[in-house]
C-alpha cells in the first residue's frame, strides 16, 4: 500500500497527528504506527518543513536514520 503526500503526489513515508487540547503535532514513521489516529500523509520534504501554528509544540518521533529516505531528482 503505497499511501501519498497530503501536499504533493511524492509517496508519504511521515505520518503527521496533532492534539488541539495539547497543542501538539506529532510526526511519526508511517511503517511504524500505521494506525496513528487523525494523522495526514507527508512526504520526508513536507515533514522536514512542517511548522507548527504559534504556541505548538512539534515532536518528531521518527527514526532519525532514514535508510529508506527517497533520492533526490533535480
Ligand atoms: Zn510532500
Amino acid at each position: 500500500m503505497t499511501t501519498s503526500c497530503v501536499r504533493c503526489s511524492t509517496p508519504a513515508s511521515t505520518m503527521m497527528t496533532f492534539d488541539y487540547e495539547a497543542k501538539t503535532v506529532w510526526l511519526v514513521e508511517l511503517k511504524r504506527d500505521p494506525a496513528a489516529p487523525h494523522g495526514y500523509p507527508m512526504c520526508v520534504d513536507h515533514a522536514d518543513r512542517l511548522s507548527p501554528p504559534l504556541g505548538w509544540t512539534l515532536t518528531d518521533r521518527r527514526n532519525v536514520t532514514r535508510l529508506f529516505a527517497p533520492v533526490e531528482v533535480a
